[in-house]
């Protein structure tokens, strides 16, 4: 009975993060690779849930995950909400410890994945107007753990957490700390 019982269990764990993703409009592809469920099995979840929840019909994206860095730093609007779903990523324990090679695949696991929707979901009540989709989420997870494209590293004036291009050579800073220096620069103009 007991291995029955941790097997149900195991499987209604994997449901719910399935359903998780499923309402922040991950790709079958994504879900999969995060919980281990089969295709046929997330696609008979996703229809139980839209017949479940009449009103709510999360939007299904199919074709290729999002594949760029330079969405997270083009512009100091964007590296600031980076910074906010990183710093989040950070904290509830989605990030490994150190950098690996192989991200894509030692990264998704339930535990991780439940961290990476509790971080998603913070950053969405704290950024108003939130770009950064769980897609993308989950692609700069992906990259932070990496380290080939993107790093986590510290403000060099307030020591909040940023995320800049691996090559950027220039001082690196916030954009509080950015808009406050150039106020300074201009006031001493
Ligand atoms: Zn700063």
């Amino acid at each position: 009975m007991r291995i029955s019982d941790d097997r149900y269990s195991r499987d209604r764990q994997r449901f719910d993060l399935a359903l998780r993703f499923i309402q922040h409009e991950a790709r079958t592809r994504t879900i999969r690779i995060w919980t281990g469920l089969t295709d046929d099995r997330i696609r008979k979840l996703y229809r139980s849930y839209i017949c479940d929840d009449a009103g709510v019909n999360p939007a299904r994206h199919r074709g290729k995950s999002p594949q760029q860095a330079t969405f997270f730093i083009r512009t100091p609007h964007m590296r600031q909400e980076t910074a906010v779903l990183a710093s989040m990523c950070y904290l509830l324990g989605v990030m490994p410890a150190s950098h690996v090679a192989d991200a894509q695949h030692t990264l998704p696991g339930m535990q991780r994945g439940e961290a990476l929707c509790e971080a998603f979901e913070t950053y969405r009540r704290l950024v108003p107007a939130p770009r950064i989709s769980f897609e993308h989420a989950v692609y700069l997870v992906t990259a932070l753990a990496r380290g080939d494209e993107l790093r986590a590293t510290l403000c060099a004036d307030c020591n909040g957490l940023i995320v800049v291009d691996r090559y950027a050579t220039h001082a690196r800073r916030c954009l509080a700390c950015e808009e406050s220096r150039q106020g300074r620069l201009l006031l001493d103009a």
